[in-house]
């Protein structure tokens, strides 16, 4: 029998030192506060908005008994830090009470996300002055904001809006006159101020910094909402043209600096996994439905859940779900790190393009699982379906999003040596 050459065992570590460990920051738990988030806007959900969810999508009215139960919940405020009366749960809990919401009802979580689409911006680049007079009565619900970005000639193509800001003339005060119309804004209709983006400079530029962002107040001269839209899906909270006509708009309201259009794309950046977060909710409450809705539905002597065939989508999505929220959780921490600067647009990008994709595909497979049951009113499923699918135009549409990733891989800014 050979000898087996006894190896001695040598320490990776030498004696006397610390053990040396792998790196221990990755942390896959909620923080106490933020699960306790999570079960407390979960229930909320399940006694407040699944009840209301249909009627909401088919009076197409704004449900103001659901914003008046985020408000004494106190969701309202959640990326607003504490000094501005939020409750500093940042991006990360914005998501994750949207993430429980839109299990429901997509239009209930684009509320919760216009607490932070339009009051991004300001954050980010606002005057303390503006900061206390636009964004303190946010989280009270006193106020509510819109976000007036897209034309009816320029969605994708920011560079090409047309709004114009123009210097007031002498004797009007410093400011900018404002002329424009917006169109497509969600929450219109119920918002007291809108960030509004307007060109500064030459009208037929195409520089960034030839745009500048205002805050815009509802009940000043020249204001208006035009149409407003009718919509597939997502009613409840309306869509329409916010019309500025020779608005005076005073200097201390334009947000951050003349030609800072940087900002608009900084606060969508920052909004990736938030908008991530109404595609993952969407999708777990869609395929929890059409499981249950399988396991009791009786055919060929057995229930539809028995079939391989079936258990297959259904591993197939829920491997998506899991895959999502592991991006947007991602996306949402690096968003709460200011880190939504070009080098990070990739990985939030990718949050907002998959799992709003993923919303498509889960609403269409419950759809499918419930047949023909699916397709009706009776069901939940079709609303879900027609609701799912504005999320993969908004907020940068998800071929603008593959442009953005696949920019960054060109970049190194998403490389894997
Ligand atoms: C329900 C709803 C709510 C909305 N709320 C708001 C809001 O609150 N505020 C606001 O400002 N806007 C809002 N929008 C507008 C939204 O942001 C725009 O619809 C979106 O940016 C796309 O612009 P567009 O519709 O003009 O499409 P277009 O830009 O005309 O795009 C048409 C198609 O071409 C594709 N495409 C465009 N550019 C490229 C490219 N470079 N490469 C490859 N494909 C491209 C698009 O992906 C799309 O498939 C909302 C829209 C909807 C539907």
């Amino acid at each position: 029998m050979p000898v087996v050459p006894v190896v001695p065992v040598v320490p990776v570590v030498p004696a006397g030192s610390a053990p040396r460990v792998a790196s221990s920051t990755v942390d896959f738990d909620l923080s106490p506060e933020l699960a306790e988030l999570q079960q407390s806007v979960r229930r909320l959900a399940q006694d407040k908005i699944k009840p209301r969810a249909r009627a909401i999508d088919a009076t197409g009215e704004y449900p103001t008994d659901i914003f008046e139960a985020f408000r004494q919940a106190d969701l309202l405020g959640l990326c607003l830090p504490t000094e501005l009366g939020g409750s500093g749960a940042g991006i990360l809990g914005l998501t994750i009470a949207i993430e429980e919401v839109a299990k429901y009802s997509n239009a209930a979580s684009l509320m919760l996300l216009l607490t932070r689409l339009p009051v991004g911006p300001v954050l980010i680049a606002g005057s303390d002055e503006q900061k206390q007079r636009y964004l303190q009565g946010i989280a009270t619900g006193k106020v509510r904001a819109g976000f007036g970005l897209s034309e009816a000639v320029a969605g994708s193509d920011v560079a090409g809006i047309q709004t114009r800001a123009v210097p007031s003339a002498a004797g009007e005060g410093e400011g900018w006159v404002l002329s424009g119309i917006k169109c497509w804004m969600s929450g219109v209709v119920e918002a007291d101020w809108y960030t509004v983006f307007a060109k500064t400079g030459d009208p037929a530029s195409r520089a960034h910094d030839s745009i500048t962002a205002f805050i815009v107040e509802r009940q000043w001269d020249g204001v208006s909402v035009g149409r407003t839209d009718h919509k597939m899906g997502v009613k409840g909270v309306d869509t329409g043209e916010l019309v500025l006509d020779n608005v005076h708009v005073p200097a201390a309201n334009v947000i951050g600096e003349v030609g800072g259009f940087r900002l608009a794309m900084l606060g969508l950046n920052a909004m990736r996994p938030v908008v991530a977060a109404r595609g993952i909710g969407l999708a777990e409450g869609a395929l929890m439905y059409a499981t249950e809705y399988v396991q009791q539905r009786q055919a060929f002597g057995g229930t539809i859940a028995d079939f391989q065939g079936i258990q297959w989508e259904i591993a197939k999505v829920a491997v998506d779900i899991e895959a999502a929220r592991l991006l947007t959780y991602r996306a949402a921490w690096l968003a709460d790190q200011g880190k939504f600067t070009k080098e990070h647009v990739p990985f939030l990008s990718m949050a907002k393009y998959f799992a709003t994709e993923l919303a498509v595909r889960a609403s269409g497979l419950a759809v499918q699982l419930l047949g023909a049951a699916g397709y009706m009113e009776d069901h939940p499923t079709e609303l879900w379906y027609r609701d799912a699918k504005q999320l993969t135009i908004v907020e940068g549409t998800s071929q603008v999003q593959l442009g953005l990733i696949g920019r960054g891989v060109l970049a190194h800014d998403l490389w894997w040596d």
